[in-house]
Formats: structure tokens, C-alpha cells, sequence
């Protein structure tokens, strides 16, 4: 396995444990690596991946404050790491606290193992809206599109390309823990926008093109306005979940249940 070129000098490593991309992009004066997995053997695997594949400096990117996408940073601490504002917020919190709940959930994985000796690593550079690294030859644009997946969900864009994160995913539904299920149509309108007819990766499973990302923005919208509509109607939050299930099953009960109460406090302004 390792990585796999889908566009010149740009490559994907669709790691085994948890089904995570990482993401490699290759120019004249350095690479930019987008995403660092869960844990310190995990993280030092994919710094020899990596450097299986290039001695350019290397530049990180953090796509959101989920584990699987940056507990491996120690491994890169000597490189830039750049992260949405809201990311690095969350990273920079007590580094034990963060590992203990990530471990209470996850300790068990097969593949986790080692979670309670991460050591979380805090992005060294912060974007709002956008930012722009220079390799020389290409040019590799970071984007907040808005609120979706996560608070501080960033974007990556590159000839042609975009590195999507949890904005967009494949092989699983999308996950709504820490998300704002009423803005996230929205960030992934924006996101289409910037993929002309390129590959998306997306932050789980397989490579997908504009259609997928389409596809699920309506089914997102229709998530959207079934808890609009049910809390205008007054119906809790269980009887939504029950609605928002029966119009999509593949959700499953636990995730529709997550998905409705994020909708609800995002309508109560608390989030
Ligand atoms: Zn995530």
C-alpha cells in the first residue's frame, strides 16, 4: 500500500486503520503533507512513507481537530503545521484531557493502540478564511468554507484538486459529533465551487469526484430542513431523529439521533 498519485505530484495514502486519506503534495521547493493519523506508530510509519517518497521540506496541514487527522503532529513537530483558528484552539487544551476522552471511546481499536502516549502538537500557524503556500511551482490554498463537519474544518485546494477532510465522506456517513448540521450545506456549496471536474478526496474512503459531493449536499439540505421544519413544529429531538432516519436509513439511529441534536442547538444559537 502507501501512497498513489491522482493528479501529478499529488498523492494519497488511504490508511487501513479507520479508512483515514493523507494527503501528499509535491513542488519544485517543498511538499505539503495534509493530515498526520492517530497515533506516535502510526504517525512515525507515515514520516517514512513519506520520506520514502520525498526529501522536499515538508509543511503540514491539519484539516481538522478529529485524532485521526492529528495526533500523529509530534511526529512533524519541526515542520510548520497550519490549522484552521478554531483547530488550533482545540489543540492547544490540556493534551491529556484531549488523548483521555479520544481513549475512553476509541482505546480498544484494533490498529489504536498506543492513543494515551500521544503527545497533542498544536498547529504553529493559524487561518480564518484563507491562506496560500507557495512551492515554488504551485501554489497550495487552505480554505475555512464555514462551519460543517467541525468548527475549524479546512479545505485544501490545488490545481484542480480538493482535499476536502471530514467535509466530505466516503464509505461511511458523515459524522456529526462536534458538527453544525444546518451550515454544512453551505460549506459544501462553497467547496464545489472550488472543484471544477477534479478529483475530491475526501477525509474517509475512496477518491470521488463533483457528482458524490453533490449528492451529499442534497442529502445534507434535506437533513437540514427536517430538523428546521421539525423544530418549528415543536417536536423533540428524538421524534426528528426518528423522521430524519426513516428518510435516510444509511444514517443509522445513532448518528441521526447526533445529527438532530446539533441541528437543535445550532437553531438555539448555543453552539
Ligand atoms: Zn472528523
Amino acid at each position: 500500500m502507501g501512497f498513489r498519485e491522482i493528479a501529478p505530484g499529488i498523492l494519497v495514502w488511504r490508511y487501513p486503520v479507520l479508512d483515514v486519506n493523507i494527503s501528499l503534495i509535491l513542488g519544485a521547493d517543498g511538499a505539503v503533507l495534509v493530515d498526520t493519523l492517530s497515533t506516535p506508530r502510526q504517525a512515525a510509519e507515515l514520516e517514512v512513507a513519506v520520506r520514502a517518497v520525498t526529501d522536499l521540506p515538508l509543511t503540514v496541514v491539519n484539516t481538522h481537530a478529529h485524532f485521526d487527522h492529528c495526533f500523529g503532529n509530534a511526529a512533524f513537530a519541526n515542520c510548520d503545521i497550519w490549522a484552521h483558528e478554531a483547530t488550533a484552539d482545540r489543540l492547544a487544551e490540556n493534551s491529556e484531557t484531549l488523548t483521555r476522552r479520544v481513549y475512553e471511546s476509541w482505546g480498544t481499536t484494533p490498529g489504536l493502540d498506543g492513543l494515551l502516549d500521544v503527545v497533542v502538537t498544536p498547529p504553529t500557524h493559524r487561518v480564518r478564511t484563507s491562506h496560500t503556500l507557495d512551492l515554488g511551482d504551485r501554489s497550495v490554498h487552505l480554505r475555512h468554507l464555514g462551519l460543517g463537519h467541525s468548527p475549524g474544518d479546512l479545505v485544501v485546494a490545488v490545481d484542480g484538486v480538493v482535499i476536502a477532510g471530514d467535509l466530505v465522506e466516503e464509505g461511511a456517513p458523515p459524522s456529526f459529533a462536534d458538527a453544525y448540521p444546518l451550515s454544512w450545506p453551505d460549506a459544501l456549496g462553497a467547496l464545489l465551487e472550488l472543484c471544477a471536474d477534479g478529483p475530491v478526496v475526501p477525509g474517509h474512503g475512496d477518491v470521488v469526484g463533483r457528482e458524490f459531493v453533490e449528492e451529499q449536499r442534497k442529502d445534507l439540505a434535506g437533513l437540514d430542513w427536517t430538523i428546521r421544519e421539525g423544530h418549528a413544529d415543536g417536536a423533540d429531538v428524538s421524534a426528528v431523529a426518528e423522521l430524519a432516519l426513516s428518510r435516510w436509513p444509511e444514517l443509522g439511529a445513532a448518528f441521526a439521533l447526533e445529527a438532530v441534536g446539533r441541528g437543535f442547538v445550532e437553531l438555539s444559537g448555543r453552539s
